[in-house]
């Protein structure tokens, strides 16, 4: 159960999309968040390592934000990271599957790292979490399987209920993609957006596109 201080907390978000296919099986929405303590290698979400206030959205407001967009299945959770947050996205995940949408977690800590902490926090996380995507990018280990960029990520189907569906994503390697809003801002996503240069990578909506 949601308590009504969790829907209270916040997120500092770095990101969202409405729409993505590129990001986890299906059509789904997208949550990157503020703040990585890795240092990996030719990171490619390097501007969202650094922990700084981004944006503070509350988690009933995000979750609203969510169930509002019409034809998706799920929201992925990416960075930053994710475990970072754990707390208030664990919230948000519980929500959001109580209306049946499923959920794809990134993370850069290995699976076995994450349950040997046994942190409460990081449990919430794992419990709302249907696929994980664990471990950090090591770019000598660079790899064309879907939904992971090295060959050391791991997919942990922790509910079984996105089991089978990894393949319906692309390449993580490969691909990107653009989505144009209303409003006109390009936001690319997928492991070369970030090697692209004067795009916003991750579709800042600012606090008026919530
Ligand atoms: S886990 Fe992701 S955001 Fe963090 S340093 Fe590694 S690639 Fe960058």
């Amino acid at each position: 159960m949601v308590t009504a201080d969790s829907a209270r907390s916040s997120i500092n978000l770095a990101g969202f999309l409405d729409i993505s296919t590129v990001n986890g099986p299906g059509r789904r929405a997208v949550l990157w968040v503020q703040g990585c303590p890795l240092s990996c290698r030719d990171c490619f979400n390097s501007d969202l390592r650094e922990f700084v206030p981004r944006i503070s959205m509350t988690v009933g407001m995000v979750s609203e934000k969510i169930l509002g967009i019409p034809g998706i299945e799920g929201v992925t959770f990416s960075g930053g990271e994710p475990f970072c947050q754990a707390k208030p996205l664990s919230a948000l995940g519980r929500l959001v599957r109580e209306e049946g949408l499923n959920i794809v977690t990134f993370t850069g800590f290995p699976y076995h790292y994450i349950r040997k902490k046994d942190k409460p926090s990081w449990n919430s996380l794992l419990e709302v979490t249907d696929l994980l995507v664990a471990g950090p990018f090591i770019p000598r280990l660079r790899c064309s399987l879907p939904m992971v960029s090295s060959s050391n990520q791991q997919l942990v189907h922790l509910s079984g209920r996105l089991a089978g569906r990894e393949g319906e994503c692309p390449d993580a390697g490969a691909i990107t993609e653009f989505s144009i809003s209303r409003g006109g801002e390009v936001t690319a996503t997928g492991y070369r957006a970030g090697l692209l240069a004067g795009l916003n990578r991750t579709g800042l909506p600012g606090e008026e596109g919530f």
